[in-house]
């Protein structure tokens, strides 16, 4: 018979201080003894990442990609080898290993680098000899051996990737929060936690701001068929299961609602109506490597319009000042940004079947007074964006609206 493998992804919150390290190695430790072969992925320690980020911050304003990725993969590093000891300490076999000594090749895009092979020799090998492996999240090697990291939240991907490449039987993102919920339960106390929900619809979610796992890793796991277990490593009780649809699931019209507050609106004012120009403005903007998400274009009148998108608030000065270099060669006015606002979204994959949700929705937001500045539709959600400081009242609203507290 052979062997199961399990693949677990722990975050930051998991291993924050050492305490916590010890739980996540006995933990680790019981699937062993239950005949398990067990890769764990680990994330920085709490804030790890960010305090890293804010320390070459306090020395330029623009940090050099490549040093970037030197620095912020540090953090992964010290959790896999304080988890290793752990284990070690519990009497048995671990070893800790970095994204490049365990064969992770990506691209070259630093802070944001893409897989594009595993060779699991390596892991394999140590598995073989019996040993728990423990891999540091989020970083991978180019073929030069450059340290890269996968955008952020990427340990979920190193899970994921390596679920595939071991061809796991589970794969396992363990977090603070047990399961995805309707709603951030810290603004909604009646959501409820979700027992099986489709990649699409998680993927939709993940983009459209909930924090659970990283949007990239889906897509990932969506295109290997992948099933996720995201559970808590606080307790024992299973979370939400993430799986491709069939047919027997229900396809509720909405299935969870999401906030996101982290980005910022930029409006180019008064752009010649005239064919190129937005193709020209997004493709200055994609080549400063901002990544623009709603776009809306006015109708014009007077053969000039107004271009509204939104940005992460992160990219927002670089996006003025590639904004203001574009209107000076094709013209245009005035360039207007608010970085107060928030985008609220309900997400289901019956959407597509169900009549009347965007009208419901809209009418929700106005029974509450508040008004929607941008609006847009996937096939399986609607967003609007609306002032920030309405975004909690706004994400009760349509959780009532929506019955979910009932799911
Ligand atoms: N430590 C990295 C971050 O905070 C990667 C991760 O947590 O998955 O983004
Ligand atoms: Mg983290």
């Amino acid at each position: 018979m052979s062997k199961k493998l399990v693949v677990q992804k722990y975050g930051g919150s998991s291993v924050k201080d050492s305490d916590r390290v010890k739980a996540v190695a006995k933990r680790i430790v019981s699937y062993k003894t239950h005949h398990q072969d067990v890769v764990a992925v680990v994330s920085a320690r709490g804030d790890t990442t960010d305090e890293l980020e804010s320390l070459a911050f306090e020395i330029t304003n623009n940090p050099p990609e490549r040093e970037m990725d030197m620095l912020i993969s540090t953090g992964e590093q010290i959790s896999c080898a304080l988890l290793a000891m752990a284990i070690k300490e519990l009497g048995f076999d671990a070893i800790s290993f970095t994204g490049g000594q365990v064969g992770i090749k990506t691209d070259r895009i630093h802070t944001k680098a893409r897989i594009i092979t595993i060779d699991a020799r390596r892991i394999r090998k140590a598995l073989t000899k019996n040993k728990i492996v423990i891999v540091a999240g989020f970083q991978g090697v180019t073929r030069d051996d450059e340290i890269t990291t996968l955008g952020r939240g990427g340990s979920d991907l190193t899970a994921v990737a390596l679920a595939k490449a071991l061809n796991a039987d589970v794969c396992e993102i363990y977090t603070d929060v047990d399961g995805i919920y309707t709603t951030d339960p810290r603004i909604v106390t009646e959501a409820k936690k979700i027992h099986t929900i489709t990649f699409e619809e998680m993927l939709e979610m993940a983009s459209l701001g909930a924090q659970v796992m990283q949007a990239r890793s889906i897509e990932v796991a969506k295109r290997f068929n992948i099933p996720i277990h995201v559970r808590s490593s606080y307790s024992k009780e299973e979370g939400t299961m993430i799986t491709k649809a069939d047919e027997h699931m229900e396809s509720i019209a909405v299935r969870a609602v999401t906030c996101n507050k982290s980005e910022a609106k930029v409006t180019i004012c008064d752009v010649p109506d005239k064919p190129g120009v937005a193709a020209r403005i997004f493709t200055e903007i994609s080549k400063a490597g901002i990544n623009v998400d709603m776009i809306v274009q006015n109708v014009s009148r007077m053969k000039t319009t107004d271009i509204s998108f939104t940005v992460p608030k992160v990219s927002l000065n670089k996006t003025l000042a590639t904004a203001r270099h574009i209107t000076k060669t094709i013209g245009g006015g005035n360039i207007l940004q608010d970085d107060q606002i928030a985008r609220v979204s309900i997400v289901g994959a019956g959407m597509r079947s169900h009549y009347g949700i965007a009208a419901k929705m809209f009418k929700a937001l106005a029974d509450q007074k508040i008004n929607i500045e941008m609006i847009s539709t996937s096939e399986i959600s609607i967003s609007c964006i609306i002032e920030r400081k309405f975004s909690d009242m706004a994400v009760k609203t349509l959780h009532k609206t929506f019955n979910l507290e009932r799911t």
